[in-house]
């Protein structure tokens, strides 16, 4: 050590950036503390470009590279550098200023700062430019510093997963603007994303796909190495047929799943269509309040084991004497509720697989009931059934849904509000993704912690 008298050793050891010592330490005018610094590293005179130490001084140069904070407030630091001349002949640079592995050539600031500015904008800030406000740093740099953070987790391949869940997001609202020749409205920007998730496992969001059509999600798909696409057994979605394709072309052994809550879906909206279709019938206007089937909309959808004993007898009565409107609607909610009642056979952690023949029961009383109507919404939810039966048959013997695609999809809204929204989209995806992937890297870590060696 050239600089080794008993308290600049004391100060260089404490403030501990390697390869610079601390000569003294003052305040400067604004009342900081201002700590000078000289370069204490053999190797920071050795050319960058041919690696020969230079012995050389063409001159000097003073950088006040920032750093962590440093108890109550930040430490100023001031780094006087020498500036070297190379005089290796064949090399092609005439001259150098120091640097050390700890604060980079023409950094701004020290490595240390920025991989805590990375950490903390990734771990405990709400947004890129809180982290940067709190570690005294523009934008762009906290933004790098979180990148360079995140990168190498999130470019490392997928892990292996046995279900997968996919499914749409749309990215920001619809826009509209008018077309100047037609003067009609038209639709400029309608954008969706795919959610690849880890449906029954903790791997969280796998990847955002640009686009939701069967070619960008099987692209994706084969695009993953060999074993991966072997290991996965089931897939989960919505009743997507592009979705259904794209599991086709790319996981020809893996069994498509439908997601039975969005079923139950399908089915509320088939009620709430029946009801506004017979109300505008019988009454030639929408609901009013006055209007038995108007007042009990929603109890309409509530699912039947949720209503007390006498809401439930209340509704069916008010239904009952309100005529043909409320005679169909209650057939539409009877086909609703069945079709719920065989999806509740659906196993959960805890309960056993259903028998078959309960679930044969079930769905021929789902049919059954919507046989004995002529109201087309209830044929069509029928026909849909139909289809996807193979599907939703899968679904009601493994008890796999897309439950987890629909919560990474409200944490990314929530990483969306948090940053007060995203103009660059792949700074988008790459906040929910690490987001979506938190568990994983918890788990992970406890893994690589439980592990001997
Ligand atoms: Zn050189």
């Amino acid at each position: 050590m050239r600089y080794s008298s008993g308290r600049s050793r004391a100060a260089t050891r404490l403030l501990g950036i390697e390869g610079v010592a601390v000569v003294e330490v003052e305040e400067d005018p604004g009342g900081r503390r201002l700590a000078r610094l000289v370069t204490d590293d053999e190797g920071a005179a050795a050319c960058p470009t041919c690696g020969v130490v230079s012995t050389s001084v063409k001159g000097h140069a003073v950088t006040h590279p920032r750093d962590v904070p440093y108890g109550e407030d930040a430490v100023v630091l001031e780094w006087a550098k020498t500036r070297w001349r190379c005089r290796e002949s064949s090399c092609p640079r005439g001259s150098f200023t120091e640097s050390v592995p700890a604060i980079p050539a023409r950094s701004r600031l020290t490595c240390r700062l920025r991989s805590a500015c990375g950490a903390g904008i990734a771990e405990s800030f709400r947004c890129v430019q809180s982290g940067g406000d709190f570690y005294g740093v523009s934008w762009p740099i906290a933004h790098s510093a979180f990148v360079a953070h995140v990168q190498e987790w999130l470019t490392a391949p997928p892990p292996p997963v046995s279900v997968l869940g996919i499914d749409e997001i749309s990215r920001g609202k619809r826009r509209w603007a008018r077309d100047p020749a037609t003067g009609r409205w038209v639709l400029v920007a309608d954008r969706w994303l795919t959610g690849i998730v880890d449906a029954a496992g903790t791997a969280g969001l796998l990847a955002h796909v640009e686009g939701r059509t069967a070619a960008s999600v099987a692209a994706w798909l084969t695009g993953q190495p060999q074993a991966w696409r072997e290991a996965v057994t089931h897939v989960a979605i919505d009743l997507s047929a592009s979705y259904a394709n794209a599991i086709r072309l790319a996981l020809p052994h893996a069994v498509v799943v439908a997601d039975r809550f969005h079923l139950v879906r399908l089915a509320n909206d088939m009620l709430t269509e029946v009801r506004q279709h017979a109300t505008r019938e019988l009454r030639g206007r929408r609901g009013r309040t006055r209007h038995p089937e108007w007042a009990n909309r929603r109890r309409l959808l509530t699912a039947h084991e949720r209503l007390r004993p006498e809401t439930f007898a209340r509704m069916w009565n008010e239904l009952l004497d309100a005529d043909e409107v409320g005679v169909e609607i209650l057939h539409a909610y009877t086909v609703k509720e069945r079709l719920r009642h065989l999806l509740d056979l659906a196993p959960t952690p805890g309960t056993s697989v259903p028998d078959r023949s309960v679930i044969s029961h079930r769905l021929w009383r789902f049919f059954d009931q919507a046989a004995g109507c002529d109201i087309p919404e209830v044929h069509r939810l029928a026909e849909t059934v139909e289809t996807w039966w193979p599907a939703i048959e899968a679904g009601l013997t493994t008890g796999y849904s897309n439950a987890r695609s629909e919560g990474y999809n409200r944490l990314g809204k929530h990483e969306g509000r948090n940053a007060f929204g995203f103009r660059n989209t792949r700074n988008q995806e790459r906040r929910i993704r690490w987001a979506c992937t938190r568990q994983h890297r918890r788990e992970t870590a406890i893994i690589c912690h439980a592990m001997p060696g």
